[in-house]
């Protein structure tokens, strides 16, 4: 059963059930807030433990809010679309001979054709997107195969709607979603470290924590980051 209260001006949603930990969730696209607690914790533990959570939950309301209007963006003017965890105003310049963008250090600069329509504008900062990651990924590979002795043999970037990430273990092939090239980069790194270590645990239980510990220590710091979401389907 879910209740909605009302903690530090936040609304939440508290659902109580069969788990160990309490955990709290901040939802797309409006920021909600979300909290599952173990059957009889007390409403005063729950105001306790968000109260904690405060100034998280303001940051991740802001990327959340932030990144459902760049989603729905139309690729105009003064629009902010996120690189690397910073936030760059979308300048557009129209130029009959050249298309493409350039970034500076809080612009990005869309050189496209005169008409270009919001389809267009999208083509062209997502084939840039990928650019970055597809510019950024073959040196983290490199630095991680020696760490961790393991080899990768192919790596793509793709929009993926609810995963950061998968692995392919017999082909060694991994996929990374597209939209990490908005976060911070060690975001990025921390997929790959998260795919990577597939190849040595198929799946998500102790050894593969033990492994991500060993390589990673910091690595809940940036599942954190990632608001929680599921890294990959393993
Ligand atoms: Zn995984």
């Amino acid at each position: 059963m879910t209740t909605q209260v009302t903690i530090d001006g936040f609304t939440v949603d508290v659902t109580l059930k069969r788990m160990k930990y309490m955990r709290l969730r901040v939802h797309p696209p409006d920021g909600h807030i979300r909290v599952s607690a173990p059957h009889r914790t007390t409403i005063h533990v729950i105001r306790d433990f968000v109260h904690s959570k405060r100034d998280w939950i303001l940051r991740q309301q802001k990327i959340i809010v932030e990144q459902s209007l760049s989603r729905s963006a139309n690729f105009e003017n003064g629009e902010i679309h996120y690189v690397w965890g910073n936030p760059l105003r979308l300048h557009i310049i129209e130029s009959s001979h050249a298309y493409g963008i350039e970034r500076t250090s809080d612009k990005l600069l869309m050189h496209i054709l005169p008409g270009a329509n919001r389809l267009r504008r999208k083509t062209i900062l997502d084939k840039w997107y990928t650019e970055q990651l597809m510019q950024a990924l073959p040196d983290l590979i490199r630095k991680w195969e020696p760490l961790m002795g393991v080899s990768v043999a192919h790596i793509t970037v793709r929009p993926m709607k609810t995963r950061w990430g998968s692995c392919s273990i017999k082909s060694r092939r991994i996929r990374i979603n597209t939209e990490l090239v908005k976060r911070p980069p060690e975001c990025l790194e921390y997929i790959v470290v998260h795919e990577m270590a597939h190849l040595l645990e198929p799946s998500h239980n102790n050894r593969f924590a033990a492994l991500m510990n060993e390589f990673m220590p910091d690595w809940k710091k940036y599942r954190t980051m990632l608001n929680h979401a599921p890294i990959c389907d393993a």
